[in-house]
């Protein structure tokens, strides 16, 4: 479940299905201890993180979010599209989460009903994206949202989902999961985004499921996440990267790691990223349709680091340009209030300073 970074770093013990352990398990057969496949899962689900004051402070990402003229449960930062944090529930418990912190949680039918509203109201959206926690984990809530969403907003037609439950835990779809697609298809074009970080993730049992999906009408797209020991490596992306373009994904997003509280360890430098990225992207290893934007998730929305972005840095503090514009928030949000690390420019834009990880 996503909000149990507090209790995984009080109690020193991680949370995770028996599908997890079992893979961890597996690699240690399949690989031995001292393995990238090993370190991959071992390092994303059982390294615990630091009891130390850290350098990464977040407890919330999009802190600016949160004020009280939005139905409970959703995010907006763009224009097209807003999150709906659905439930908190997940199979597994990621020890990087950027949700650690949240409360548990799971939307209501009256919450949802709010939702309905505010989405037919608002002629910007035509897209939601759907995350928690892992909202494939409860086809049954997934049913209710979709069907108040179907119901109460046609300006919606595309519906994002957030899932790691492929791969931490195949066993989880049953027929009831791939009846929500299968009821909503004529509504809805459906998107779901995968966050697999090490290419042992990708089981037989893992593949399985996500034909399924593409064979209902699901794109699956990539984020993610560049992690110290997991997949910090050119080798292990490049592996990754591959064998997702073989699945078909669509490759989104390489994240660099968010500056939670407590997960230091995790972070490499934004530097390393950009060496990786460069390398990712210039290999000749990698089919191009393959290759991932390099980005980075700040307090005001994702920015993916081109030329020109990277204004300076202060100790641990780099200061990022972006194209956003405080006005165009206050439009598609008006209750939106700008993050203490976000400044405006001289050219109308958008600074903003981003935590860097260390090597
Ligand atoms: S599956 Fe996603 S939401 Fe759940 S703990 Fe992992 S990163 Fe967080």
């Amino acid at each position: 479940m996503a909000g149990l970074l507090d209790t995984i770093t009080k109690t020193q013990k991680p949370r995770v299905h028996k599908y997890t352990r079992e893979l961890l398990e597996r690699a240690e057969r399949e690989y031995g201890e001292d393995s990238g496949p090993y370190r991959g899962i071992y390092n994303q689900y059982f390294r615990m993180p630091s009891t130390m004051p850290s350098i990464g402070q977040s407890t919330r990402h999009f802190d600016a979010l949160m004020h009280d003229d939005f139905p409970e449960g959703l995010e907006r930062l763009y224009r097209r599209v807003v999150v709906i944090d659905m439930l908190s529930a997940c199979a597994s418990e990621c020890v990087f989460c950027v949700r650690g912190l949240y409360n548990p949680h799971t939307l209501g039918k009256d919450q949802m009903t709010a939702i309905g509203e505010y989405l037919k109201k608002d002629a910007y959206l035509r897209e939601i994206l759907i995350t928690g926690g892992d909202p494939l984990i409860s086809p049954r809530k997934l049913d209710q949202l979709l069907t108040t969403v179907a119901e109460y907003a046609p300006n919606i037609t595309t519906v994002r989902m957030g899932s790691r439950l492929p791969v931490q835990n195949p066993t989880a779809f049953t027929a009831d999961t791939y009846a929500v697609f299968e009821k909503f298809a004529d509504r809805f074009h459906f998107d779901i985004s995968l966050q697999i970080n090490h290419w042992y993730e990708l089981q037989p049992e893992a593949v399985d499921v996500l034909q399924k999906l593409q064979d209902l009408g699901a794109r699956l797209y990539s984020q993610n996440v560049l992690l110290k020991g997991v997949n910090d490596d050119i080798e292990t992306l490049i592996e990754l990267y591959d064998r997702q373009r073989t699945l078909r994904f669509i490759p989104h997003y390489l994240f660099h790691a968010v500056p939670m509280v407590g997960t230091d360890e995790f972070r490499t430098s934004v530097h390393r990223g950009l060496e990786l990225a460069r390398e990712l992207s210039t290999s000749g290893f990698l089919s191009g349709l393959a290759k991932p934007k390099y980005t980075v998730m700040t307090d005001i929305g994702k920015v993916t680091l081109y030329d020109g972005t990277i204004l300076g840095k202060n100790g641990h503090e780099l200061t990022l340009r972006t194209s956003y514009r405080l006005e165009d928030r206050l439009r598609w949000n008006p209750g939106y209030q700008l993050p203490a690390s976000a400044t405006p420019n001289e050219h109308g834009t958008l600074d903003v300073v981003y935590i860097d990880g260390e090597d």
